[in-house]
């Protein structure tokens, strides 16, 4: 059982892949409404973290609660409650958005799909391309009808990895818009992979950054820039916590 109270808490959490050490010991708790930015270089275990929160990667060793839930060991209660959107989300090229949607929907036992999707596709303002195929979508639109695919069934904790890649600066635009309103009207924690820092500055409440599996730094947005009041960017203070 969690002992604490945050919404995520990662215990201890070491993850080999053979020789290497993708994640080192990690300890990490994030708090019910934040929007987390979890920064790091190249290969510093983001990705494995977010694949052992969302249940899809067995840790090495230590243990991670969301919601008070065990990630290896209740896994079906941990996916009631999360959503995740991967960088390079998947779907039935040949079938609507709609049509995907209502797939997702039933999986997971949403009873009344159309009216979900009805309200899902409103709140994200997208309902005009419910009937379009989705090979015919951009980048952008494949990024909302993937949100709109991750919080189709109500979640808590919304994971998103590199949202931003391959987005133009208004799709970029557009997405910071509805992780603000996700988080804002439907109360949904956010955990965010990025490496883009403007996004951070204008997006996160607290922010963590990894070095080679392991926590540098951790802290909120805005007792981050009091700190380092004197670096004129988020850029400057990530480079200064040496993170190579
Ligand atoms: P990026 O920003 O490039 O996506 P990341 O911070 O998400 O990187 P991870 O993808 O979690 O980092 O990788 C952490 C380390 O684990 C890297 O050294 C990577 O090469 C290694 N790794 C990741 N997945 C595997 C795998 N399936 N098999 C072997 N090594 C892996």
């Amino acid at each position: 059982m969690s002992k604490s109270s945050a919404i995520i808490d990662i215990q201890s959490l070491t993850k080999k892949y053979k020789e290497t050490i993708a994640l080192n010991n990690l300890n990490l708790q994030v708090e019910r409404g934040e929007i987390f930015g979890f920064l790091g270089h190249n290969g510093a275990g983001k990705t494995t973290t977010v694949n052992i929160l969302t249940t899809l990667l067995a840790p090495t060793s230590g243990r991670a609660f969301i919601c008070g839930f065990n990630v290896e060991k209740e896994g079906l209660e941990i996916r009631k409650r999360i959503g995740y959107l991967p960088e390079n989300v998947k779907f039935y090229e040949n079938l609507t958005a709609g049509e995907n949607l209502e797939f997702f929907a039933k999986l997971s036992g949403i009873e009344k799909p159309e009216e979900k999707i009805k309200s899902v596709l409103n709140f994200l303002d997208f309902q005009k391309f419910e009937n379009k195929k989705i090979s015919q979508f951009s980048k952008g639109m494949r990024q909302r009808i993937g949100i709109a695919q991750a919080i189709i069934h109500d979640p808590e904790v919304l994971f998103l990895d590199e949202p931003t890649s391959g987005l133009d600066p208004m799709g970029v635009r557009n997405l910071r818009e509805i992780i603000l309103k996700l988080n804002k009207e439907k109360n949904i924690t956010i955990f965010m992979n990025t490496h883009l820092l403007s996004e951070v500055a204008k997006t996160c409440t607290t922010i963590g950054v990894l070095g080679h599996g392991e926590l540098i730094y951790k802290d909120t947005l805005k007792q981050t820039m009091e700190r380092f009041k004197d670096e004129n960017s988020l850029e400057t203070i990530y480079f200064n916590l040496d993170t190579k």
